[in-house]
C-alpha cells in the first residue's frame, strides 16, 4: 500500500512564538523540578499567526497530512493540543497527529527526540516535507533523506529551502 504523504511541523518558534518561554528554559538541568517550573509557563507562547496561515494553506493546497513533532515533554500534551486546535481547524488524532518527548527523566537532546520519532514515522508515512527553525534538526531531517526541508526564521518570518 502506498504511504500517505506527510509534512512534519515544529511547534516552538514555528507554529507558536515561543521566544519568551524558551528564554526561561533551564538549559542543561537534570532537575525535574526546574523543568516542571518551566513547563508550567508554556502559556507564555503566543500563536504565530502568519506561520499558521501559511502552513494551513500549504496543507490544503498540497493535500499532505500534518504531523507535529516537538521535543516538548508530554507533560504539556494538553496545552500543546490546545495551542494547535485553538489556532486552526486541525484536530489532533484526526486531521493531524502530535508526537512529543516522553514525560519524565528524558534528557535526550531535541534532535535525538525528533530523530527517534521520525524513524518510526517513516515506516508509516512518506515524509515529503519538514519545517523547523533549528539548524541541527534541519540537518537531521536531511540525513534521513527527507526531500524538502524548510528552515523557518521567526525573526523576519522567512522560509528557506535547505
Ligand atoms: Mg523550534
Amino acid at each position: 500500500m502506498e504511504k500517505k504523504k506527510a509534512i512534519v511541523i515544529d511547534i516552538d518558534d514555528c507554529w507558536m512564538d515561543s521566544r519568551l518561554w524558551i528564554s526561561k528554559a533551564p538549559i542543561g538541568s537534570r532537575n525535574e523540578e526546574d523543568w516542571d517550573l518551566f513547563y508550567k509557563k508554556v502559556y507564555l507562547c503566543k500563536p504565530n499567526k502568519s506561520f499558521i496561515r501559511d502552513v494551513i494553506n500549504f496543507i490544503f493546497e498540497t493535500n499532505v497530512f500534518p504531523i507535529f513533532v516537538t521535543s516538548r515533554s508530554e507533560r504539556v500534551l494538553k496545552d500543546t493540543i490546545f495551542q494547535i486546535q485553538n489556532n486552526s481547524s486541525l484536530v489532533v488524532g484526526d486531521t493531524c497527529e502530535l508526537y512529543m518527548r516522553t514525560p519524565f527523566n528524558d534528557f535526550r537532546s531535541s534532535e535525538k527526540v525528533k530523530k527517534d520519532i521520525l524513524i518510526k514515522l517513516m515506516d508509516m508515512y512518506d515524509i515529503a516535507y519538514a519545517i523547523d527553525d533549528t539548524e541541527i534538526n534541519l540537518e537531521m531531517f536531511k540525513s534521513l533523506g527527507i526531500k524538502t526541508v524548510i528552515r523557518y526564521k521567526i525573526n523576519g518570518d522567512d522560509y528557506e529551502r535547505v
